[in-house]
């Protein structure tokens, strides 16, 4: 299930209503606030209005939310960072420490500011491997924040199955900052002439092209595969964004031909319109030095849910 869908079905189970009817909310709000709200944060207004708070109730990781204070989780922790030190404001010392940790649904970052919470990190009570019980946290952007009216303890719950992979979350195309892991959910509205260059079939790294032979500075001369990356323009009706796709996921947009330019064109043509969900994170390009979101992985918007999503319209 999808996290939107999860709060859906917590609102409703929380207000008594409909599903249908908080659906039809939400959407209300976001068109209210010209799409430039997320389906979830929309839920979130949503659920405020009906005086509905998901305080003090243990939350999954997926769950959690920008915004959301009196956060309970729990999970295990993965990994440790070494234990920052940093001048305060006022000229005292502060320490920070970031923990990593995981449940069977997904995984967040946990920022430590408290000393008592630190120094479980510093005496090896917490650490790799351990699962937390997580009280009072405060989430800032998609980090959660542990102060000092925060409780951090060691539980005695298991988490057998952990997943660690890279978390992306639902995003408008105008909430996009650096270095976001997220889903779009977006049109592709115009495409570039697609650009090449050669790898190393070893390493996977540039290979430098030179009379006719290819150089990898790894592995010395080397015969040089041919890779493809297109530029488009994504849309989502919030704002536009340039996004690049590279060779193996230029086929989840459909582009295949790029030994015939005939084909080619054609491919371009069908792409341009389709709405799908991109996962990728948001990087600055370095030689325009403009925002460009990296597309990891395109997926089909499921059929039956854009059905659903147009009848609850
Ligand atoms: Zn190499």
């Amino acid at each position: 299930m999808e996290n939107y869908d999860r709060i859906v079905e917590k609102i409703s189970k929380k207000s008594g209503l409909e599903k249908e009817e908080i659906e039809r909310r939400i959407e209300a709000k976001r068109a209210k606030l010209s799409g430039l709200i997320s389906r979830e944060g929309a839920a979130q207004v949503v659920a405020a209005e009906l005086g509905i708070s998901f305080d003090n109730e243990k939350l999954k990781l997926e769950e959690l939310l920008p915004g959301m204070r009196k956060v309970n989780t729990v999970g295990k922790v993965m990994n440790v960072s070494p234990v920052r030190t940093f001048k305060t404001k006022k000229g005292d010392d502060g320490k920070v420490v970031n923990l990593f940790i995981a449940d069977d649904t997904s995984n967040i970052k946990v920022v430590l500011w408290d000393t008592n919470h630190i120094s479980l990190v510093e005496n090896k009570k917490i650490g790799e491997g351990i699962v937390v019980e997580i009280a009072n946290g405060a989430m800032r952007e998609n980090e959660l924040h542990l102060g000092s009216f925060s409780e951090i303890k060691i539980t005695n719950e298991t988490i057998n199955e952990v997943n660690t992979g890279k978390v992306f979350r639902t995003k408008n195309i105008s909430e996009l900052k650096n270095s976001d892991n997220a889903r779009v959910r977006a049109f592709i509205v115009q495409s570039f002439e697609p650009r090449f260059f050669y790898v190393c079939p070893s390493c996977r790294k540039k290979a430098v092209q030179e009379n006719g032979n290819f150089t990898c500075a790894e592995h010395g001369k080397v015969a040089g595969e041919k890779r493809a990356l297109m530029n488009v323009i994504l849309d989502d009706g919030t704002e536009t964004i340039r996004a690049v796709a590279f060779h193996d996921n230029l086929k989840d947009l459909g582009i295949t031909e790029f030994e015939n330019p005939g084909e080619m064109i054609v491919q371009k043509e069908n792409m341009l319109g389709r709405e799908m969900a991109f996962y990728g994170i948001m990087r600055n390009n370095k030689m325009f030095n403009t925002p460009e979101f990296i597309i990891e992985r395109a997926e089909e918007i499921d059929a039956d849910l854009l059905i659903s999503e147009l009848e609850n319209n």
